[in-house]
């Protein structure tokens, strides 16, 4: 068995590292920021897939799929988002390799074969989306479109870390069309919503739901609204956006419809994603030293039996025993596994599933046979107890119920625990040394302000909360008037 994790007090940005390979959640590949998802890993986004996949049907979208290419044309259509991503993009520029004449056994680029118009790598996937819309859509009858994608994209990103910040990552984005500007608007809160709710009821991360100032906005949006989460080094991680995109798009592809009165207007619009990111996100904000600690609603195993035993005619007793718990527990919809692998010894796989977080296990050996009890462990306390067969579906059950709410409600007071607020430029600083976290403050609500506090401190506004008390103040940087307090903080 590999040796521990690095700590987290010794070197957070370490442990995480060390932890998403130890744990078998991912690795580095051949290509510069970009990773593998190993099966482990892809197990959990799948978990995360599935459920979010649900909540966009219940809230009434749909999943299609469009092209992996932007021809250059049309990414340039919008001018706001084409100059917000052109320092990311990567460009196809040739269809073909041919045998270099100059060096045996190596391949050129054929330049006979020179693409026409460049493609851009989906960055994201309004361009072409919109673009395909204007044929969609003619009038008030044909709205709204309300549509996902489960995709790929791909940003050059100079400084990657696994799952947090990648070259390529996974998401899914949804893009929507509507006849008036003030659907488009409750669309996009509605998915932020959607986004918070998955985060605290799923993930057991809190947020906080809030809108991003006009310099952290996405490139072609009106507005940004986000979930802001903080992760245990007291860093805010942005964990998803949800974007009212105005008539944007719609001016920039001539996606227009006749309305009710039959007058010809453009097509307000959304969109709104979140990615493999939120990996990263589930990591950072549960887990411990010993490695991994999973939500019950995320684990690919809620459960594991692992067996004790000598001899053969043990294994055979404490399998039929465990047999039996496994299909009691699959009836009640647990997932489990009966770790019966005779190439490890008990210990590795302890420490394995400690790694892994898998939320509990059930060790039976012969002892327990002739007692009518298991040994139950829990992952989040890494406490250990003895329970009667009998009893054991029930205690599990709860058990599972009772971890979910106990990783919410730490994670929830650690973050209450990390807002500070502060009225004054000196206090910002000094808190911003003592003490991570968000810091609450006035802001005069100027791009300059902003900018210079980022300049001199690295904390940005990481929102500007939903639920932002209106308080008359004045601005910590500048002492202008501010109407309320936003929130600051370093930030992945
Ligand atoms: P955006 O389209 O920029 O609003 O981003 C949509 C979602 O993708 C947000 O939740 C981001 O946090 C996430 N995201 C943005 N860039 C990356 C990246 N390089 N790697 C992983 N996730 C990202």
């Amino acid at each position: 068995m590999s040796k521990k994790l690095t700590s987290r007090t010794e070197d957070y940005s370490k442990w995480y590292n060390e932890l998403v390979v130890k744990a078998d959640l991912a690795e580095n590949s051949a290509v510069r920021g970009c990773m593998v998802i190993k099966p482990y890993g892809y197990a959990i986004w799948e978990k995360m897939q599935a459920e979010l996949d649900r909540m966009f049907k219940e809230t009434g979208h749909q999943n299609a799929y469009f092209p992996l290419f932007v021809p250059k044309s049309l990414f340039e259509a919008e001018e706001k988002n084409a100059e917000g991503f052109a320092k990311e993009c990567a460009i196809v520029t040739h269809y073909r390799l041919q045998a270099d004449p100059d060096k045996p056994g190596k391949l050129r680029v054929d330049p006979e074969a020179k693409l026409e118009e460049e493609l851009i790598v989906r960055p994201t996937s309004e361009a072409i989306i919109w673009n395909t819309y204007r044929n969609w859509i003619q009038s008030y009858r044909d709205l709204p479109i309300l549509i996902n994608q489960w995709a790929n994209v791909v940003r050059w990103e100079m400084r990657t870390r696994l799952f947090l910040r990648t070259a390529e990552f996974l998401w899914q984005e949804g893009h929507t069309a509507h006849a008036t500007k003030a659907e488009a608007i409750a669309e996009a809160r509605l998915m932020n919503n959607v986004y918070a709710t998955f985060a605290e009821n799923f993930m057991a991360i809190p947020v906080v739901q809030g809108v991003k100032t006009e310099s952290e906005r996405f490139a072609g949006a009106d507005e940004t609204f986000c979930i802001e989460a903080l992760m245990q080094d007291g860093k805010a991680l942005q964990a998803g956006t949800s974007h009212f995109l105005g008539q944007n798009f719609a001016k920039a592809f001539d996606v227009k419809f006749a309305n009710k009165e039959g007058k010809q207007d453009y097509v307000w619009a959304t969109s709104w994603g979140v990615s493999t990111r939120l990996m990263g996100a589930l990591i950072m904000t549960h887990s411990d030293d010993n490695g991994l600690v999973l939500p019950p609603s995320l684990a690919p195993n809620q459960v594991v039996i692992v067996p004790i035993y000598k001899s053969d005619e043990e294994f055979a007793a404490v399998s039929e025993v465990a047999n039996g718990i496994l299909k009691d527990l699959r009836v009640k919809g647990v997932t489990v596994k009966f770790d019966d692998r005779d190439t490890q010894r008990p210990g590795a796989k302890f420490a394995q599933h400690e790694l892994q977080g898998v939320p509990l296990r059930i060790a039976i050996g012969p002892k327990d046979l002739e007692n009518g009890t298991v040994e139950l462990a829990r992952r989040d306390t890494l406490t250990k107890s003895v329970v009667a067969l009998n009893d054991l579906t029930s205690t599990v059950e709860n058990l599972l119920k009772e971890i979910q709410d106990t990783l919410f409600k730490k994670a929830l007071d650690f973050r209450d625990n990390h807002i500070t607020e502060v009225n004054s430029f000196e206090e910002f600083k000094d808190v911003l040394e003592k003490k991570t976290g968000f810091i609450s403050a006035h802001w005069d609500g100027s791009n300059e302000t902003e900018e210079k506090i980022k300049e001199l401190t690295k904390a940005t506004i990481r929102c500007i909360p939903l639920e932002m008390k209106p308080e008359e103040g004045v601005c910590v940087y500048s002492g202008k008037p501010s109407k309320g307090r936003v929130l600051f903080a370093k930030a992945y």
